[in-house]
């Protein structure tokens, strides 16, 4: 008796969440078809690099459906006229860490901040990042699944921020680069797979797998010692070629691409050599390393900008620990040559600046520091949305203004190709059809 009590009492349930789900349905239905049409005076489609002017974009609900000439009239959708400025794809950071913002006490955080002090934090850098005119990012490396959890409550629409790709762990030898190091050995259990420490081909396949179950987008590896690590000289090979190998063939076989930390040449060349999709950094190419990027079709992202902020905050005293700080000193300034020196050996450029070495949505300066160092504006933009989208692999989705792709859309006052700085002031910001900035300010709630 009891049994069908309740089976009534949850068929009846049900019968009424149906009679309530009818309205809903019909009210989510009138937002499917949800209209935009935006005027833009001038636009970098992220396509070529001819910019056009006086052009309509339709957008039906959170895709665009036609890109025309002219001033389209679309009965009953909403216009935003942008006919004032230049409108480009949503821009697209590749190395970004949402989950982390690097200050004085980087070795203590560790041991004081709990994975929800991050999380919390974690959502207003999102929503800086957003607001930058920043509507995806490949958020490289986060602890415990942070980014994982960020990345499916923007997707779920419950906060503000860039679409994310994620890759969780960094995976790292013990002692290198993504090893915390520093601390002492008593007061945390020695780190695993489980957290990105590799230290063979067996255990690289089970990271990738691990990692892949859990919801990692990609694979990070530190090929190479850093800057922001204790432990390690900060350009040295840290994997081997078997250990990277076996990383990168892993990831493949499960749809996922590897992205490569690397500063020293040899650490490089080794990781290009076993199949990495990128290398981030590149502070010590050389011309054997770029006639490798080309060979292996590999992208380079340069986060110039991490490397002028850790040079920076190496000259404030005390704010680095001493081994960090002569690392700092001497790295940080030689990314932007080892960028140009690429970008003038036709290597392949992806956008990308540490985001969380230096202040979250501060990320457009990157472009000013790409034009600086010879690369025309327009290929920096591009870097920033069609090469962007094509190292991340969602070029069908992503990256460009055209029938089909996400609604994703940034504008800034003016010329940015005359003003490079303009991108570092982006006045409007749509993501998937929905308006996030309009006239310079925040309009979400
Ligand atoms: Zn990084």
């Amino acid at each position: 008796m009891m049994k069908l009590t309740r089976i009534q009492v949850l068929l009846s349930i049900l019968f009424v969440a149906a009679l309530l789900a009818v309205p809903m349905m019909q009210a989510s239905s009138m937002q499917r078809s949800n209209v935009k049409v935006v005027y833009a005076g001038r636009l970098i489609d992220g396509l070529s690099s001819t910019v056009r002017t006086n052009v309509s974009i339709i957008i039906d609900n959170s895709s665009i459906r036609e890109v025309r000439d002219g001033r389209a009239t679309v009965e009953g959708a909403e216009v935003i006229d942008l006919s004032d400025a230049t409108v480009m794809p949503g821009l697209i950071d590749c190395h970004t860490h949402l989950t982390m913002q690097l200050g004085r006490d980087q070795l203590l955080n560790e041991l004081i901040l709990r994975n929800s002090d991050r999380a919390i934090t974690a959502t207003v850098y999102a929503r800086r990042t957003l607001m930058a005119g920043f509507t995806t990012v490949r958020d490289v490396g986060s602890g415990n699944f942070v980014d994982i959890s960020l990345r499916n409550a923007i997707n779920a629409g419950t906060i503000p921020g860039p679409r994310m790709f994620v890759a969780t762990e960094a995976l790292s030898i013990t002692g290198g680069h993504g090893d915390i190091g520093g601390i002492r050995e008593d007061l945390l259990p020695e780190p695993d797979y489980r957290n990105g420490i590799v230290n063979s081909p067996e255990d690289g396949v089970r990271a990738v797998r691990y990692l892949a179950k859990y919801g990692a987008d990609h694979i990070k590896i530190t090929a190479t010692g850093g800057v922001l690590s204790i432990a390690d000289s900060g350009a040295g090979q840290q994997f081997t070629f078997e250990e990277i190998k076996a990383i990168v063939d892993t990831a493949r076989l499960l749809d996922r691409k590897v992205a490569a930390h690397a500063h020293g040449a040899e650490g490089m060349k080794v990781a290009i050599r076993a199949g990495v999709a990128s290398i981030e950094h590149g502070t010590y190419l050389d011309d054997e390393a770029i006639q490798l990027f080309k060979k292996h079709g590999t992208y380079l992202v340069p986060t110039i900008i991490a490397g002028k902020s850790v040079e920076a905050a190496a000259k404030v005293p005390g704010f680095f620990p001493p081994a960090i700080e002569a690392k700092a000193r001497t790295i940080g300034p030689l990314i932007q040559g080892a960028f140009a020196k690429a970008y003038r050996g036709g290597v392949k450029i992806a956008f990308g600046t540490d985001a969380g070495v230096f202040p979250h949505g501060q990320n457009g300066k990157e472009f000013e520091y790409m034009v600086e160092a010879g690369m025309p504006a327009i290929e920096a933009i591009l870097a920033a949305t069609r090469g962007s989208s094509d190292l991340i692999g969602h070029s069908e989705n992503i990256g460009s203004i055209q029938a089909g792709r996400y609604a994703d859309l940034v504008a800034v006052k003016g010329d940015p190709l005359a003003d490079i700085k303009l991108l570092q002031n982006v006045s409007f910001v749509m993501k998937e059809g929905r308006v996030y900035k309009r006239d310079g300010k925040p309009v979400v709630e």
